[in-house]
């Protein structure tokens, strides 16, 4: 089987290859561009979504390795394939095949289909290391059209109501799924300067990505729908806005309190992530030898797997940090 250690960081040594590390590293394989799973390394992996959203959000000197969603390159005695993970532009999951034997490194990942991310792939492999961000059976995810019906009549009625419809969710990834459902009711999105910079990155990308959306401009917001940054819910330019209606769109909007936790007029469930249902389903599909989790309920999903007969072990834990796993 394929050696890793974990270390604030996947490592694999027989490669020198880390997947993922948030500290600066010598050669990297980055799964995506979301700023939990970004360094400052010398030599990156990534794909050339990836890679075009990093050098945006990370600018630096480094040596870029794209590798298409798909395609394969060897490197230091392995082969390393990039499927896609179906979780935003972009993302990639890492198989990696050596004498050894296979490993697939799942990044952030999503089965259910999507508007804005390509759709997810898989291989079966020896060892699989995966995210469990909603690894607790409570975390189902109700059908993503369903939930994008019920924010599109959320920003009618803001409207009609002559109020501003604001939905709050990450400039990355979950606004442009955001933006091409409100596009495709007829609505018009306006977006925050951040949103609008990672959108226009989804556009050079992908020349399919619909257009109609547009630059914030306070004089302008009437019956447009605000696309907007969490972290800048309360800021001057929200609270100036003729009668805001905000709505957050995350996975956590499953649990009860989460309108009181985010103080907002709405949540709903949109996520970028497997749910419970799908992590299972997940390892069903990759059929692996073991398992290692990363984020979230990592050491209740692998405790999960272990009593359904798996071997499966959480990576990111504090009594776990610099295990050698080989
Ligand atoms: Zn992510």
């Amino acid at each position: 089987m394929i050696q890793l250690r974990y270390k604030h960081g996947v490592e694999l040594p027989e490669h020198r290859l880390w997947l993922d590390s948030q500290r600066a590293k010598p050669f990297a394989f980055v799964s995506h561009a979301h700023s939990d799973h970004l360094g400052a390394h010398d030599e990156v992996i990534a794909s050339p979504g990836t890679m075009a959203l990093m050098r945006e959000r990370m600018p630096g000197v480094r040596t870029e390795h794209e590798i298409e969603i798909g395609g394969s390159r060897a490197f230091d005695g392995c082969r390393i394939t990039l499927l896609s993970a179906g979780h935003i532009l972009g993302s990639a999951q890492s198989f990696v095949e050596s004498d050894a034997g296979t490993l697939l490194y799942t990044g952030d990942f999503k089965l259910r289909p999507s508007l804005s991310a390509e759709p997810a792939a898989w291989r079966c492999a020896d060892t699989l290391i995966m995210e469990t961000t909603f690894g607790l059976p409570r975390y189902e995810m109700p059908p993503t059209d369903e939930v994008l019906a019920q924010i599109v009549a959320f920003c009618r009625t803001a409207i009609e109501d002559r109020a501003t419809p604001v939905l709050l969710s990450y400039s990355l990834g979950k606004a442009q799924e955001l933006i091409c459902a409100l596009l495709a009711a007829g609505l018009t999105p306006m977006l925050h300067e951040a949103t609008w910079k990672m959108t226009e990155i989804y556009r050079e990308q992908r020349p399919d990505f619909p257009t109609g959306y547009v630059r914030f401009d306070p004089q302008q917001t009437a019956g447009k729908v605000l696309v907007w940054p969490p972290n800048a819910k309360r800021s001057q330019t929200i609270a100036r806005l003729p009668k805001p209606r905000t709505a957050v769109a995350t996975g956590w909007a499953l649990d009860p309190s989460a309108i009181h936790r985010y103080k907002c007029d709405a949540a709903f469930p949109l996520s970028d992530h497997a749910d419970y249902p799908d992590l299972l389903r997940y390892v069903t599909l990759v059929q692996p030898r073991r398992v290692f989790t990363l984020h979230g309920f990592a050491a209740e999903f692998a405790a999960d797997l272990r009593l359904r007969g798996i071997e499966a072990w959480a990576l990111n834990k504090a009594n776990q940090l610099d295990l050698a796993l080989s």
